[in-house]
């Protein structure tokens, strides 16, 4: 028997599987799906069976064997398999990363099997001897024994259960804990075997024997028992201790006893979408979806009515969430809705919770799965509905390798299982927009609140005409009084400062204005070294300007503000005001975003100052006022989604606001107010967004117009990053067809991360058969010749940013 085995080695230039002869003793044990060790050059390297099959086109006598069997049971399904191949095409990634990324962190990680008996009648004697005075025994001790197969037939028929012990890495916040899991006679047998050397291990067993205590601290070993790390690490490798995390993680959607599940009477516009979404799944019909519903206008309810019909099919559910630990309110609905049949996926999980989690979903215990990107990626055998809400995220898209994108892998896996997938967004991406627009997705609209409530009132305050009255202080006359007024009112507020991870353009504050790249419609990114403004889509540059080339003023200058500097003003502004802040300081610890909601909501403090992450899931009562204090953060991101996303988050803190019977007010200040998409977002219309913005994307020739591809390059050195960069550029140029355009190379414009400089060059394309092909072979360049002097190179299609 020949197995087909994509090996972990990427690094290497051929991307495929290699054959590998089966041990007879394996044969039974060898499955589509499983991990296996195999030799590779001279190492033993991990794999997927990716095929099993009698004979081989390659001489056999040259083939090696198999070295061992890492999954009893496969941990891919086949359908898994087939998406791997195609994710491996479609992200130019190897193979094996395809495969990894759909496990769990727990199976890429170290861990521990252990065999437990259930039913001894049926055992052979040999099989049964192992058990001697235990009930449960390491995988290993069957391996060494020779009686992989039947063990595999016992594990089939029930008589055994294969449990996994995370072995949990050491973290900071916990305590680690040593057990003492090993019976008695086990240890004496161990004390034995042992070496006269080991003396330290010799004392430390003989105290663990004379302790009633089961387990200990590290200190505690050290200080009563004398021992040291190594004695204690060598009883962990002899299975006498067993290391265990003691930190006991807490599930952040645990349920309040008096909380209830509401049910609604859908609305007219509710029905209306909900009816064409069961008759998709009722006749299995792979449908994709757009909800366009405006914040508040019931998306979830349909999201929950959906998932209900696909669990009444006795089928499955995929929720996808842009980040779980924003959204602790939403994951709530589920459970309350759904009750044991949820899987959460969260960040708050320990690893091994996340994997006891997917095996609910592998064995079915579970129905639906709420969870974050790589939820899209479990192990259901049969999906009637796949959800991504706010679709518009980029978080769905994984800056990594493979750098998939969450809606093309529901896309997939809708085809695939025949089943509907919906898109829900407030504010859907550009893309999607188009497509439904052009019948490729199905739109469904709701366009009522569904309770009904006004949408808030939004003011745009133009920051320009506060500096010339003299107020230098981030807080505009007009939001400084009404938070008076709802302070006083007893009603909450929510500031958001706009932050993204990098911006650095320069602003005029007398007049707005921001230097731009006339070719690119793109904000020129500020270099500081050498005061320099650079566009790092096409490689333009100028020195920064001394004064504004629109007003001739000299408060041209370098933009941003940090939410500590906030949070100071608010103290002198309204000295009185309880104030809870949320961004990426205050919410490093585990289960802190959750707490810091919840204080907000009990109604422990008056505003909530966050960055980003506040503009998501909030849905409190009592919040009457958001304000923005600088729009044009995102407005000026070097980026040509950067009216886009302004326009989303606009819509989308706007949507914090007035959700329930208390009307919201919002403020936006900016210092552009004439732009489109602030303007646009007073009225919160989404449709004349849209065609402007499409306008604009036409004309400067950005998707959906076009194609975009990214091509990065970094080296240590400058010069070789550049030079790198350059082959790269010309490579391409010379090998893609003549109506592609291929721009650069250029700076980044993040242009060193970690030491390492970055240049790229970006494709731009409507239509180009060659890329995939054409891409690959350069990538093949880059691993057998350019990978050697250090270059690090990488493609991405579809970018969902370019910085
Ligand atoms: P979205 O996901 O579009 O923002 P939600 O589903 O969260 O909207 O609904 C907004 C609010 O309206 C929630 O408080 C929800 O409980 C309530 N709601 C949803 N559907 C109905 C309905 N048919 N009747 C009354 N209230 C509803
Ligand atoms: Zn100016
Ligand atoms: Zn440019």
């Amino acid at each position: 028997m020949i197995v087909e085995v994509i090996v972990d080695v990427s690094a290497y230039p051929i991307d495929r599987p290699f054959d590998y002869i089966v041990p007879e003793e394996l044969e039974t044990l060898v499955e589509r799906g499983s991990r296996v060790h195999v030799p590779f050059g001279n190492r033993k390297v991990q794999g997927f069976i990716t095929d099993v099959k009698e004979q081989t086109d390659l001489d056999i006598s040259k083939l090696k064997e198999i070295h061992s069997i890492i999954d009893v049971e496969p941990v891919v399904t086949e359908e898994l398999l087939q998406l791997s191949k195609w994710l491996t095409n479609k992200t130019l990634c190897y193979e094996i990363d395809a495969l990894q990324v759909m496990l769990p962190a727990a199976l890429r990680a170290s861990y521990k099997k252990n065999i437990k008996l259930i039913d001894p009648s049926a055992l052979d004697e040999a099989f049964l001897a192992l058990f001697y005075k235990k009930e449960v025994i390491s995988y290993d001790v069957i391996e060494k024994s020779g009686l992989l197969r039947q063990m595999k037939k016992y594990l089939i028929d029930g008589s055994v259960h294969l449990e996994t012990v995370i072995k949990q890495q050491a973290k900071a916040k916990t305590i680690l804990k040593y057990h003492v899991t090993a019976d008695k006679e086990f240890i004496l047998e161990q004390l034995k075997s042992l070496t006269k050397q080991a003396v330290k291990q010799k004392e430390l067993i003989e105290w663990l024997l004379d302790q009633e205590q089961t387990s200990f601290t590290m200190n505690e070993l050290m200080d009563l028992a004398k021992a040291n790390n190594s004695s204690v690490k060598a009883l962990v490798d002899k299975n006498i201790l067993e290391k265990r995390n003691a930190e006991i993680y807490r599930e952040i959607t645990t349920l309040d006893h008096q909380e209830k599940d509401q049910r609604f009477q859908l609305t007219d516009e509710q029905i209306s979408a909900l009816t064409n979404i069961n008759h998709s799944q009722n006749h299995a019909e792979n449908t994709t979806f757009l909800l366009h519903g405006i914040t508040g206008s019931g998306k979830t309810e349909i999201y929950l009515n959906a998932i209900e019909n696909s669990i009444l099919k006795g089928k499955q559910a995929i929720m996808l969430v842009p980040e779980i630990s924003l959204t602790p309110q939403m994951t709530r609905r589920f459970k309350l809705r759904f009750g044991d049949q949820v899987a959460v996926m969260h960040s708050g999980l320990s690893i091994g919770e996340k994997y006891d989690e997917w095996r609910k979903i592998w064995r079915g215990e579970v129905k639906v799965v709420v969870g974050a990107r790589s939820a899209i990626f479990a192990p259901f055998k049969d999906l009637g509905v796949i959800i991504l809400d706010e679709e518009h995220e980029s978080t769905y898209k994984q800056e990594d390798n493979p750098r998939y994108h969450a809606r093309d892998v529901a896309i997939w896996r809708s085809e695939f299982h025949k089943c509907p997938v919906i898109l829900g967004s407030a504010t859907p991406s550009l893309e999607s927009y188009a497509r439904a627009s052009k019948g490729v997705y199905s739109l469904l609209k709701l366009k009522m609140r569904a309770k009904e409530q006004a949408l808030p009132t939004v003011n745009v305050v133009d920051m320009r005409a506060e500096l010339k009255n003299g107020n230098r202080s981030m807080f505009s006359v007009d939001l400084a009084d009404a938070v008076r007024e709802k302070l006083e009112k007893k009603e909450q507020i929510v500031l958001f400062l706009n932050k993204r991870g990098f911006s650095s353009f320069v602003l005029c504050r007398d007049c707005g204005t921001v230097v731009e790249c006339k070719q690119c419609d793109i904000s020129l990114t500020y270099h500081r070294a050498g005061e320099q403004l650079k566009c790092h889509y096409c490689g333009h540059e100028e020195p920064v300007p001394s004064k504004c080339p629109e007003c001739e003023s000299e408060h041209i200058r370098f933009f941003g503000t940090g939410t500590q500097k906030v949070e100071e003003e608010i103290a002198k502004l309204f000295p009185f005001a309880r104030v809870l802040r949320m961004d990426v300081d205050t919410t490093k610890t585990k289960g802190s975003h959750e707490r810091i909601l919840k204080q907000f909501g009990d109604g422990d403090a008056d505003i909530l100052l966050g960055t980003q992450m506040i503009a998501k899931g909030l849905d409190f009562p009592n919040i009457t006022l958001v304000g923005v204090l600088n729009a044009d953060t995102t407005l000026h991101l070097a980026d040509f989604r950067a009216a886009e996303k302004t326009f989303q988050l606009m819509t989308q803190v706007s949507g914090r606001a007035g959700r329930h019977d208390k009307e919201g007010q919002v403020y936006i200040q900016t210092y552009t107010p004439e732009h489109y998409a602030i303007e646009l977002s007073k009225s919160q219309l989404y449709e004349p967004f849209y065609q402007k913005e499409m306008l604009v994307r036409k004309q400067y020739g950005y998707p959906p117009f076009y194609y975009l591809t990214l091509v990065q390059v970094t080296h240590e050195n400058v010069m070789v990053a550049s030079e790198y960069a350059k082959l790269a550029t010309n490579w391409l140029r010379v090998n893609l067809s003549s109506e592609t355009l291929v721009i650069g190379p250029t700076a980044c414009a993040i242009s060193k991360i970690q030491n390492r400089y970055r240049y790229q060059c970006l494709i731009k394309y409507k239509k180009e058969p060659l890329l995939i092909e054409k891409l690959q072979q350069l990538i093949k360049i880059y691993r057998t010749e350019w990978m050697k002097k250090g270059i690090i190179l990488t493609i991405d299609l579809d970018p969902s940013t370019i910085l």
